[in-house]
């Protein structure tokens, strides 16, 4: 299977050897496409004007949700469209944790993206909660041993990573819902290292929310989603005020436009969402058993290489089960950005940093990590690549 000639950028250059759609996956052709016809054949704003342009771009926004909704088997009234997964956490940090009182706790993990550890700080110091964190494992996983201590009568929320953007393990999501339940929390997932890699049925997972960017699934930046359980939205107060969120305004008040308008204050990113839903479209037609079956050997090359390199550490599970192809290694005492300059020598971009992750940088006292993520356009000749300035940057760092 050829993916990657369907990509612009990289088939504009075999030299380019793309291992960071972690950070930012790369976009096809499919998806430009509809950006570019809604850019030049239907550009309008949404929801307001009744000109055949405002028709045709509201129909070409909605009709985006309709796909991104039956992509991930959602309903469309449970797609709240934000400009990605941050933004998607701080609204329910706002929306629904101003509903929480102070004594309330929440749990996250060390494991979690700066965006799943930041907001609720920020909420627990506006509302004085208590704020804890399930530590990690020596292999790189959330440990969840340690749920039945620290999820208590008083949690309110379980919020965590599906799958880690450091380490690339993924979470058993079934243990937290129960925990949960259990003491009726709900459960925030932060979707966003998942999305890129097939199909999911949201609802199936038994969570509440669920948050996830375009960037990183084909898509244009500045889109991205909350999905939330029906009943959870319809009761949760609209984080920003402005246009179209409204049912009726005065001056003395205003009624609230019902989920998932509720949320969308605003002009919205009109030409992301039609990429976003483009991008659902293009996935559904891709033979998702064989990407997931190259993504593991590629993987599985990129740890055998590793191991054979002499100071090379891997911060993440070592074996194949319940991962993504996200690996991130230390080399020695060399600094991930001299690492990561190296390899752009060979053409290869790979993130080297903290990722946005320091809590868990410091559970491995590491400064930062390098890290090559896997996709599907990814080839053998990205990983060959990978490898030699790995060995470089030994020869010359180690
Ligand atoms: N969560 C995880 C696991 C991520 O990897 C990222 C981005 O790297 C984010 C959240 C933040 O996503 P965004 O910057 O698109 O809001």
């Amino acid at each position: 299977m050829n993916l990657r000639e369907q990509f612009p950028l990289l088939a504009s250059d075999p030299g380019i050897h793309y291992l960071d759609s972690g950070a930012s996956s790369q976009v096809p052709q499919a998806v430009l496409d509809a950006v570019h016809t809604f850019e030049t054949a239907q550009r309008a704003n949404v929801h307001r004007g009744v000109h055949r342009l405002a028709e045709a771009a509201t129909a070409a926004y909605e009709g985006a949700r309709y796909e991104i909704a039956a992509f991930f088997s959602g309903r469309r009234d449970e797609i709240v469209l934000t400009s990605g997964t941050t933004a998607a956490i701080n609204l329910v940090a706002h929306s629904f944790g101003d509903g929480l009182k102070p004594g309330d706790e929440i749990v996250i993990t060390e494991i979690e993206h700066h965006s799943n550890i930041v907001p609720w700080q920020m909420l627990r110091d506006r509302r004085g909660l208590v704020l804890k964190a399930l530590p990690v494992t020596v292999e790189g996983r959330i440990d969840l041993s340690a749920l039945d201590g620290m999820v208590t009568k008083k949690t309110k929320l379980i919020a965590l990573a599906h799958c880690s953007n450091v380490t690339g393990a993924v979470a058993d999501l079934a243990k937290v819902v129960a925990a949960a339940k259990a003491v009726g929390a709900a459960v925030l997932v932060d979707g966003a290292q998942r999305v890129p890699h097939g199909p999911l049925d949201i609802p199936a997972l038994g969570v509440d929310f669920y948050a996830f960017s375009g960037h990183k699934m084909y898509a244009p930046h500045g889109i991205g989603v909350l999905w939330g359980k029906r009943e959870r939205l319809e009761a949760m107060p609209p984080f920003l005020g402005g246009g179209d969120m409204i049912r009726h305004v005065t001056i003395e008040k205003t009624t609230y436009a019902p989920p998932p308008t509720r949320f969308e204050a605003g002009t919205p990113n009109i030409s992301g969402a039609i990429g976003l839903g483009a991008a659902c479209r293009w996935m559904s037609g891709l033979d998702w058993k064989a990407i997931a079956q190259e993504e593991m050997r590629l993987t599985g090359r990129v740890l055998d290489g590793l191991a054979k390199v002499p100071g090379a550490r891997v911060v993440g599970p070592l074996g194949l089960q319940q991962r993504i192809g996200v690996v991130s290694f230390a080399l020695g005492q060399a600094h991930p950005h001299d690492v990561a300059q190296i390899l752009d020598r060979h053409g290869v971009a790979c993130r080297g940093g903290h990722h946005c992750a320091e809590p868990l940088m410091d559970r491995f006292d590491l400064m930062g990590t390098t890290r090559a993520s896997i996709a599907p356009y990814t080839e053998d000749a990205d990983i060959d690549a990978l490898l030699e300035g790995v060995d470089e940057a030994r020869r010359l760092l180690g």
